[in-house]
Formats: C-alpha cells, sequence, structure tokens
C-alpha cells in the first residue's frame, strides 16, 4: 500500500515539474517576441531626498505586459531572460529607452534629473557592456553623470575580480554605480572597499520589518554607517510608511524610494511629477540664491 501511495506522489510531482516546465518553455517563448511585439515597457519609480523628499530622479523597472497574459512581473521573466541570454537585448533595450526618456522630459522642461537603470550581471558576463553603455550614451546624448547603473550585490560579489576592471571603465564614462539589494548578498568588506561604487542600496527586507524589528534595524543602522566610513551614498528601497522613513533618516540614510512616496509610475505620470517638482525647486533655488 505504501508503494502505492509513493507512485501516486512521484506521479503528482512529475505532473507539477511538467507544468512548470511547460510554463518556462511558454514564456521563454513569447519573451522572444515581446519586444518586437511591442509588449514591453518601462515604469519609473521616484527616488527622493530623505531629509527634505527633494526629488532626486528615478529607476526604470521593466514591465511586460503580454496579449493574453496581462501583466507578466520582473520576479517571473528577469530570470528567464538571463537564463536564455535575452537580457542582452532586453537591457540594452531598457538602458535606450530610459537614457532617451530622461533626454525627452528635459526637452520638455522637466530638467534633467538621475536616471536609474538595473544592470543584470549576464550582461556584464557574456556582452561588451562598456561599448553599449558608451553607444547608449553617445546617441541619446545623456551627460553621463545623469545615469545610474544598479548591480546587485549577490552578482558583484560572485565575480569578484574580474568586475572591477568592467566597472572602472563603466565609472570613466562619468556615470554613476549603485548596489542594489545590498544586505543579501556575502559582501566581502575588503573587496567592497575596492569596488568603484557611488551608493548602497538598502535591500527592502531590512525596511520591512523597521522600526520594531530589532535585527533588520541593526542591520539597516550597519548598512548605513558601513556605506558612510566607505563614503558611499545610501538609498533604502521599499519604504511603505512613515515610521519606516523616520527611522532610516535618524539612521542617517540620505535616499529613499518606496510604495510611501510613490508606486513605480508610467512615463506620463512620471512627468507630470518632473514638471510639478521643477517649478517648485524654483522658489527654492531663487531663496538659495539670495541669501548668498
Ligand atoms: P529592484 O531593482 O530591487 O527594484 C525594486 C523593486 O521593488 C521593484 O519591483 C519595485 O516595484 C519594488 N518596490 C518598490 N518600492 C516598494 C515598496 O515600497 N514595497 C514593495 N513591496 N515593493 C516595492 P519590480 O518592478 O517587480 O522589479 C523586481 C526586480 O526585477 C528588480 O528589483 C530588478 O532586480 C529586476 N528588474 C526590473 N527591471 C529590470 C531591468 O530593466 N533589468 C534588469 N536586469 N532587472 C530588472
Ligand atoms: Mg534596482
Ligand atoms: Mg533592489
Ligand atoms: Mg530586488
Amino acid at each position: 500500500q505504501a508503494k502505492e501511495e509513493g507512485r501516486g506522489k512521484f506521479m503528482f510531482y512529475t505532473a507539477q515539474l511538467t507544468d512548470r516546465a511547460q510554463e518556462r518553455l511558454f514564456l521563454e517563448g513569447e519573451l522572444c517576441k515581446a519586444m518586437d511585439k511591442d509588449e514591453l515597457f518601462l515604469e519609473y519609480q521616484p527616488q527622493f531626498e530623505l531629509a527634505n523628499g527633494r526629488l532626486l530622479g528615478s529607476e526604470a523597472l521593466m514591465r511586460w505586459r503580454h496579449a493574453e497574459r496581462g501583466d507578466i512581473p520582473p520576479a517571473s521573466f528577469i530570470a528567464i531572460a538571463e537564463e536564455t541570454g535575452l537580457i542582452l537585448r532586453l537591457g540594452e533595450w531598457a538602458l535606450r529607452t530610459a537614457c532617451g526618456q530622461a533626454m525627452e522630459w528635459a526637452r520638455k522642461g522637466c530638467g534633467l534629473r538621475r536616471i536609474a537603470v538595473n544592470i543584470s550581471g549576464v550582461q556584464i558576463e557574456r556582452s561588451d557592456i562598456v561599448g553599449m553603455v558608451g553607444d547608449v550614451l553617445a546617441e541619446t546624448g545623456l551627460p553621463p553623470e545623469f545615469l545610474e547603473l544598479e548591480i546587485t550585490e549577490t552578482y558583484v560579489m560572485r565575480q569578484a575580480q574580474q568586475n572591477i576592471q568592467v566597472l572602472d571603465a563603466l565609472r570613466a564614462f562619468g556615470l554613476s554605480l549603485a548596489i542594489d539589494d545590498f544586505g543579501t548578498g556575502q559582501s566581502s568588506l575588503a573587496y567592497l572597499k575596492r569596488l568603484p561604487v557611488n551608493k548602497l542600496k538598502i535591500d527592502r527586507s531590512f525596511v520591512a520589518d523597521l522600526p520594531s524589528g530589532e535585527n533588520e534595524a541593526a542591520i539597516a543602522r550597519a548598512i548605513v554607517a558601513l556605506g558612510h566610513s566607505l563614503h558611499l551614498n545610501v538609498l533604502a528601497e521599499g519604504i511603505e510608511t512613515p515610521a519606516q522613513a523616520q527611522c532610516l533618516a535618524e539612521m542617517g540614510c540620505e535616499e529613499a524610494q518606496g510604495f510611501l512616496f510613490s508606486r513605480p509610475l508610467a512615463a506620463s505620470a512620471m512627468e507630470d511629477m518632473l514638471l510639478s517638482h521643477a517649478s517648485r525647486a524654483m522658489p527654492a533655488k531663487l531663496t538659495q540664491r539670495t541669501e548668498f
């Protein structure tokens, strides 16, 4: 009887695996066509200075709206794109679109602000990322100091040595580099010190349990301190409550991103926010000037 049961379970698991594999194959095939079918677009999540709410810029986030399936989240397709190498095309498309968008906003009177774009480790490993970024900067005309590339801690640390040269070459354009999801990977502090990066983004898992989670608070505080001692900016992502924002501000964290301030926005909504901040920023600038 046990045998029977065991066999039943075995068949059940195989069926599940098959579903999973089929789903994967389906997504892989569809993702191949998604770019040509115009199903991909970017949303932009604003980033703010925590102490005063000044709008610093936004992070471009990839979106896939499938004709039949509707919205498919990055968590379901980025890994597939990485495993198949499709991320090389998608990543280049995202960078070009985001940089072009930032320039379009500037032409529309929004002012030029920072645009942050996620880069997959696969792009660094398997393509000429330096050449590609150089091309996109040249084609779009975006001044490099307005571009920030985000690379996850897990990748940066896994590839330690080989990375530094590529990151150095990227920095040489004049753009800035952020380590994304910081705190989740195993950073070697000695290595971190040698990395040519400008910013740490505290992973939202440490932000979620603030202010009451004592361990998370200790980690967030340690990341802020670590960042500062290495002369890096620190941004907290995934801030959802005023208490979390206040707690991070008290720790000395400079920058913030999260649903509390804004969800990721369609380009048009982001444009409206940029415009309203551009006009609001004016008087402040004038006051500052009269002080001098
Ligand atoms: P990420 O780069 O760490 O982006 C932040 C994620 O947190 C985004 O999820 C964003 O929507 C979400 N988020 C922001 N604020 C909050 C909040 O207050 N609460 C919660 N619960 N979530 C918040 P999203 O857009 O689903 O993207 C997930 C991940 O997919 C990104 O994490 C990034 O690793 C990857 N990804 C997205 N776009 C790209 C891309 O163009 N290229 C690459 N290589 N990866 C991308
Ligand atoms: Mg990111
Ligand atoms: Mg992140
Ligand atoms: Mg993440």
